[in-house]
């Protein structure tokens, strides 16, 4: 695609997914069903065996995790300050306080450092968000967890298909929850998953996220706790087995279109931060630029608006969290280098149908509204 709007990202579906969605319509099964347990195993596969539960969301996913970490009133959980509002905003809803932790303004990846001058005897647990696609330091915070007991619920919504120490995300620790949001890696519309450490840990997100409903041994049905209703329809459940079965593909061209975004835009050499390179690993959900439009004499706004009369969607991914209304409430600590990503950062184009000329048109546009011309 070389003529006509470029977005910030869009969706991949095959014509053999839409035929996969009409066939389970036909099927009279419409809720969770046989396609869900192929889609959990599926997933469980991919990453090393653990067990997989699937949900209506990846927000849905992060509040099953902390309901089975047992966080609840009290109970304090590191989340960094630059991230997407659900990774804040569960722990709210589970009664609990966000403590928000500065991140690196290169990696956008929270610093552990910082985490750890963060703990108090209240702190429970650690979010660590996996940012862009690009893998945390997870040893570093298996190691801080150790020591100060906490469990590691990943945000991974930016990462299914990324590699850490050889392995898939999700895979090497305690809790992980994936998105499978339109605009992540992969896709099944609405959706996401939760990586468990065992049995009895999935068995209690299948209650939880379907009125809290156990069968008896004789086939009848028992409540055991106040379960909600996060359970994922089969039709999503499709589009997911089918985009998971894709996944390395999309993600090796992500690879490929960052890669021509760092060589254009290393030459050009615009005043604009780059990200991290990171490894085979870093799925690249998303390519980012940190820009001081202050010093530029330009404005954010301004900026998207010039971009977008070049055909070009820029994203804002995202303002720093403890900066927002809500979060200014709870007295949060300093995050210098969050709130500078928060006022600096803009989303190029990145998406599996993208053509390198498709960069080389961004690249271009980017030339001109820096440079003035
Ligand atoms: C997308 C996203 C979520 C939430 O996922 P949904 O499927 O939209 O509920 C959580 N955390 C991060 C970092 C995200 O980007």
């Amino acid at each position: 695609m070389d003529t006509g709007f470029l977005p910030f990202t869009r969706p991949d579906i095959e014509p053999s997914t839409i035929e996969g969605v009409a066939e389970v319509l036909r099927s009279g099964w419409l809720a969770s069903g046989p396609w869900v347990e192929r889609f959990e195993q599926a997933l469980s596969d991919y990453l090393g065996g653990r067990p997989v539960r699937v949900v209506t969301s990846g927000t849905a996913a992060l509040e099953l995790a902390l309901a089975v970490a047992g966080i609840g009133p009290g109970d304090e959980v590191l989340v960094p300050a630059m991230t997407f509002a659900a990774t804040a905003n569960v722990v709210v809803r589970a009664g609990a306080r966000p403590v928000f932790v500065d991140v690196d303004p290169v990696s956008r990846n929270l610093l552990v450092e910082d985490a750890e001058r963060a703990i108090t005897p209240r702190t429970r647990a650690i979010m660590p968000v996996h940012f862009s696609g690009l893998p945390a330091d997870m040893a570093a915070i298996r190691t801080l967890a150790r020591q100060h007991h906490l469990r590691i619920i990943e945000d991974a919504a930016h990462a299914i298909g990324s590699r850490i120490e050889g392995r898939p995300v999700g895979s090497t620790d305690d809790l992980a929850c994936f998105s499978f949001h339109p605009n992540k890696n992969m896709t099944s519309i609405e959706g996401g998953a939760i990586v468990l450490n065992d049995a009895d840990e999935a068995e209690r997100v299948e209650r939880l996220r379907f009125h809290g409903i156990r069968r008896t041994p004789e086939g009848m049905i028992d409540i055991v706790e106040a379960g909600g209703k996060y359970n994922l329809p089969d039709v999503n459940a499709r589009i997911g087995h089918d985009q998971l079965g894709r996944l390395d593909a999309f993600n090796t061209k992500r690879r490929r279109l960052a890669g021509h975004y760092f060589s254009i835009l290393e030459r050009l050499a615009l005043p604009v931060t780059l990200p991290a390179r990171g490894d085979e690993g870093h799925s690249w959900h998303m390519f980012q630029l940190l820009i001081d439009f202050d010093a530029l004499r330009l404005t954010r706004p301004g900026f998207i608006a010039a971009m977008r009369e070049r055909g070009i969607g820029i994203g804002v991914h995202y303002p720093a969290l403890h900066e927002t209304t809500l979060y200014r409430g709870y007295n949060p600590r300093p995050c210098p280098n969050a709130s500078r990503v928060g006022r600096e950062t803009v989303t190029l184009p990145l998406f599996p149908a993208m053509e390198t000329t498709d960069v080389e048109r961004v690249c271009t546009a980017l030339s001109e509204v820096l440079r003035g011309s």
